[in-house]
Protein backbone atom coordinates (compact mmCIF):
# COMPACT_ATOMS: atom_id res chain seq x y z
CA UNK A 1 0.00 0.00 0.00
CA UNK A 2 1.08 3.45 -0.77
CA UNK A 3 1.75 6.17 1.88
CA UNK A 4 0.09 8.81 0.25
CA UNK A 5 0.34 11.40 3.74
CA UNK A 6 3.19 14.07 2.67
CA UNK A 7 5.61 15.33 4.88
CA UNK A 8 9.01 16.72 4.62
CA UNK A 9 10.81 13.80 4.18
CA UNK A 10 9.21 12.29 1.86
CA UNK A 11 9.75 14.81 -0.72
CA UNK A 12 13.02 15.15 0.06
CA UNK A 13 16.32 14.50 -2.08
CA UNK A 14 20.00 15.56 -1.65
CA UNK A 15 20.54 18.24 -3.98
CA UNK A 16 23.86 20.32 -4.80
CA UNK A 17 22.54 22.95 -1.86
CA UNK A 18 23.09 20.09 0.01
CA UNK A 19 26.75 20.43 -0.43
CA UNK A 20 27.48 23.63 0.13
CA UNK A 21 29.90 23.49 2.81
CA UNK A 22 33.29 23.34 0.82
CA UNK A 23 34.56 20.16 2.07
CA UNK A 24 33.19 16.83 2.69
CA UNK A 25 33.08 16.61 6.68
CA UNK A 26 30.94 19.97 6.59
CA UNK A 27 28.63 18.58 4.07
CA UNK A 28 27.95 15.61 6.56
CA UNK A 29 27.81 17.78 9.58
CA UNK A 30 25.12 19.71 7.49
CA UNK A 31 22.97 16.98 7.27
CA UNK A 32 21.08 18.41 10.36
CA UNK A 33 19.33 21.70 9.66
CA UNK A 34 18.75 24.46 12.43
CA UNK A 35 20.78 23.09 15.15
CA UNK A 36 20.57 25.70 16.98
CA UNK A 37 17.18 25.66 17.14
CA UNK A 38 16.17 22.63 19.29
CA UNK A 39 12.45 22.72 18.57
CA UNK A 40 12.94 22.94 14.75
CA UNK A 41 16.12 20.67 14.53
CA UNK A 42 16.08 18.66 11.55
CA UNK A 43 18.17 15.86 11.12
CA UNK A 44 18.21 14.24 7.44
CA UNK A 45 19.71 11.23 8.22
CA UNK A 46 17.02 9.98 10.88
CA UNK A 47 15.70 8.43 7.89
CA UNK A 48 17.02 5.25 6.54
CA UNK A 49 16.59 6.24 2.66
CA UNK A 50 17.80 9.79 3.16
CA UNK A 51 21.40 7.93 4.83
CA UNK A 52 21.11 5.15 1.95
CA UNK A 53 21.10 7.93 -0.99
CA UNK A 54 23.70 9.81 0.26
CA UNK A 55 27.27 8.63 -0.86
CA UNK A 56 25.43 8.61 -4.17
CA UNK A 57 25.01 11.84 -3.79
CA UNK A 58 27.82 13.19 -1.85
CA UNK A 59 30.36 11.33 -4.97
CA UNK A 60 28.09 13.81 -7.92
CA UNK A 61 27.94 16.86 -5.72
CA UNK A 62 30.41 17.43 -2.94
CA UNK A 63 33.39 19.76 -3.38
CA UNK A 64 36.22 17.10 -2.38
CA UNK A 65 34.13 14.57 -4.78
CA UNK A 66 37.43 14.48 -6.76
CA UNK A 67 39.40 13.16 -4.18
CA UNK A 68 37.57 10.54 -2.99
CA UNK A 69 35.64 9.50 -6.12
CA UNK A 70 32.52 6.97 -6.21
CA UNK A 71 31.31 6.27 -2.72
CA UNK A 72 29.69 2.57 -2.42
CA UNK A 73 25.96 2.20 -0.48
CA UNK A 74 26.51 2.16 3.25
CA UNK A 75 24.13 -0.05 5.31
CA UNK A 76 22.09 0.73 8.37
CA UNK A 77 24.57 -0.90 10.99
CA UNK A 78 26.76 1.92 9.86
CA UNK A 79 24.69 5.03 10.82
CA UNK A 80 25.72 4.95 14.74
CA UNK A 81 29.89 5.51 13.47
CA UNK A 82 28.75 7.82 10.81
CA UNK A 83 26.58 10.19 13.48
CA UNK A 84 29.32 10.23 15.83
CA UNK A 85 32.16 11.42 13.72
CA UNK A 86 29.27 13.41 12.68
CA UNK A 87 28.67 14.93 15.71
CA UNK A 88 32.41 15.25 16.82
CA UNK A 89 33.11 16.99 13.49
CA UNK A 90 30.68 19.59 14.25
CA UNK A 91 31.07 20.52 17.38
CA UNK A 92 35.17 20.97 16.96
CA UNK A 93 34.47 22.81 13.67
CA UNK A 94 31.33 24.69 14.86
CA UNK A 95 33.37 25.77 18.64
CA UNK A 96 36.69 26.82 16.61
CA UNK A 97 34.81 29.48 13.93
CA UNK A 98 33.34 30.56 16.86
CA UNK A 99 36.41 31.78 18.28
CA UNK A 100 36.08 28.88 21.45
CA UNK A 101 38.87 26.17 20.15
CA UNK A 102 38.80 23.56 22.47
CA UNK A 103 41.66 20.56 22.85
CA UNK A 104 39.10 18.15 24.37
CA UNK A 105 36.55 18.72 21.43
CA UNK A 106 39.80 18.25 19.34
CA UNK A 107 40.65 14.62 20.90
CA UNK A 108 37.19 13.81 20.64
CA UNK A 109 37.62 14.16 17.17
CA UNK A 110 40.51 12.68 16.32
CA UNK A 111 39.15 9.33 18.39
CA UNK A 112 36.35 9.05 15.68
CA UNK A 113 38.54 9.93 12.52
CA UNK A 114 41.15 7.18 13.83
CA UNK A 115 37.66 4.65 13.97
CA UNK A 116 36.66 5.57 10.54
CA UNK A 117 39.88 5.54 8.71
CA UNK A 118 40.59 1.95 10.08
CA UNK A 119 37.03 0.97 7.94
CA UNK A 120 38.00 -2.07 5.42
CA UNK A 121 37.85 -1.37 2.94
CA UNK A 122 38.07 2.50 3.66
CA UNK A 123 38.59 3.70 0.07
CA UNK A 124 35.49 4.42 -1.60
CA UNK A 125 33.68 4.65 1.76
CA UNK A 126 31.57 7.45 2.83
CA UNK A 127 32.35 7.46 6.81
CA UNK A 128 36.24 6.59 6.36
CA UNK A 129 36.51 9.96 3.44
CA UNK A 130 34.17 12.08 5.94
CA UNK A 131 37.47 11.48 8.27
CA UNK A 132 40.11 12.07 5.71
CA UNK A 133 37.81 15.44 5.00
CA UNK A 134 38.30 16.61 8.84
CA UNK A 135 41.47 14.83 9.33
CA UNK A 136 42.92 17.36 6.45
CA UNK A 137 40.88 20.09 7.16
CA UNK A 138 41.88 20.44 10.84
CA UNK A 139 45.33 21.67 9.21
CA UNK A 140 44.62 23.52 7.03
CA UNK A 141 44.38 26.96 6.44
CA UNK A 142 40.96 26.67 5.09
CA UNK A 143 39.41 25.83 8.61
CA UNK A 144 40.47 29.13 9.89
CA UNK A 145 37.54 30.44 7.29
CA UNK A 146 35.36 27.96 9.01
CA UNK A 147 31.78 30.39 9.27
CA UNK A 148 28.31 29.38 10.56
CA UNK A 149 25.49 30.44 8.24
CA UNK A 150 23.56 33.22 9.47
CA UNK A 151 20.17 31.71 8.66
CA UNK A 152 20.54 27.68 8.70
CA UNK A 153 22.99 27.00 10.87
CA UNK A 154 25.15 25.25 8.71
CA UNK A 155 29.13 25.14 8.54
CA UNK A 156 30.81 26.42 5.20
CA UNK A 157 34.23 27.77 4.21
CA UNK A 158 34.39 30.76 3.10
CA UNK A 159 36.39 31.41 0.07
CA UNK A 160 35.56 34.77 -0.67
CA UNK A 161 38.38 36.66 -0.90
CA UNK A 162 37.75 39.35 2.08
CA UNK A 163 35.79 36.64 3.71
CA UNK A 164 32.74 38.51 4.14
CA UNK A 165 30.28 35.48 3.30
CA UNK A 166 27.42 35.38 6.12
CA UNK A 167 25.09 32.51 4.25
CA UNK A 168 26.05 28.84 3.50
CA UNK A 169 24.33 29.85 -0.14
CA UNK A 170 23.09 33.07 -0.81
CA UNK A 171 20.69 32.48 -3.43
CA UNK A 172 18.71 30.38 -0.44
CA UNK A 173 19.82 31.63 3.07
CA UNK A 174 20.66 34.84 1.80
CA UNK A 175 17.20 35.52 0.18
CA UNK A 176 15.23 34.05 2.85
CA UNK A 177 17.02 35.57 5.37
CA UNK A 178 16.10 39.13 3.67
CA UNK A 179 12.60 37.66 3.38
CA UNK A 180 12.41 37.03 6.95
CA UNK A 181 13.55 40.93 8.10
CA UNK A 182 11.08 42.17 5.57
CA UNK A 183 7.95 40.69 7.07
CA UNK A 184 9.48 40.82 10.52
CA UNK A 185 9.75 44.75 10.13
CA UNK A 186 5.79 44.69 8.95
CA UNK A 187 4.59 43.22 11.72
CA UNK A 188 6.83 44.86 13.80
CA UNK A 189 8.56 41.84 15.24
CA UNK A 190 12.09 40.73 15.29
CA UNK A 191 13.76 39.23 12.86
CA UNK A 192 14.70 35.31 12.75
CA UNK A 193 11.54 33.84 14.03
CA UNK A 194 10.58 33.40 9.98
CA UNK A 195 13.54 30.42 9.41
CA UNK A 196 11.50 27.85 7.35
CA UNK A 197 13.20 24.41 6.46
CA UNK A 198 15.07 24.54 3.33
CA UNK A 199 13.99 23.13 -0.04
ZN1 LIG B 1 22.43 28.47 5.22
Amino acid sequence: MRFTSYNSTMSFTWTPHRFVGGALAFDIANSVILRHLPERRLDRLADPANLAALPQAASAHSAERASFGVLHPLSPQDAPQLLALREAIDRYFRARAEGREDDRLLADLLEEIAGAIRRDPAKGDLIASTARSALMLISSPAADRTKVCGHCGWLFIDRSKNRSRLWCDMAICGNREKASRHYAARRGKPAGDDTEEKP
